[in-house]
């Protein structure tokens, strides 16, 4: 077992846009997370209902419309201890969706730490042997308030901020 060291090189957090299976998406935030950044920064991520001109159209998940984290000063993070989970779960995120549809845990490979860890020692790191309590443990936090959102049975809906237009997802089962 091999341990997830964070080398606070911020790399991180001067980019936090991801081309996922969604299109162009920022950093996930939940609901009660939306009020630690400026509220034009604010961008839906996840939706379900019939149509999101429907009525009942509910935002999920919401998202941060910017690529550079703006909480950063030369001390680092300003508002580490409240930060979004998604930021405490990196770089271990369980958005990773496989071709088969279901929801896995898996890492970025462009965390400087984790780069460092394919350098040091890549047999143990092929077995996916590593060890990263803290992070593991928000990751799994962050996996269960995405299970229960995707066990609603209604049609799910996704936010692309570069054509800043809603896809409708494919069906994701979760184990
Ligand atoms: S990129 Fe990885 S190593 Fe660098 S600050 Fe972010 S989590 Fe830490």
């Amino acid at each position: 077992m091999i341990e997830f060291r964070c080398l606070r090189c911020r790399k991180c957090c001067q980019n936090l846009f991801r081309e996922t299976p969604y299109g162009l998406n920022g950093l996930a935030l939940f609901s009660n997370e939306i009020q630690l950044f400026s509220q034009k920064e604010i961008y839906p991520f996840h939706g379900i209902g019939k149509s999101p001109d429907d009525e009942k159209f509910k935002i999920s998940v919401y998202q941060l419309g910017v690529k550079n984290y703006p909480h950063l000063n030369d001390n680092g993070c300003t508002i580490y201890s409240k930060r979004p989970l998604a930021c405490k779960s990196y770089p271990f995120e369980p958005f990773r969706i496989a071709p088969d549809g279901e929801i896995q845990l898996t890492f970025d490979v462009e965390c400087t730490g984790i780069l460092e860890l394919q350098g040091r020692n890549p047999s143990e790191f092929a077995d996916g042997k590593i060890s990263a309590p803290v992070e593991l443990r928000y990751c799994l936090i962050l996996l269960e308030k995405v299970a229960k959102i995707q066990q609603e049975e209604e049609l799910k809906w996704s936010f692309d901020l570069q054509t800043k237009k809603w896809k409708q997802d494919k069906i994701i089962k979760i184990k």
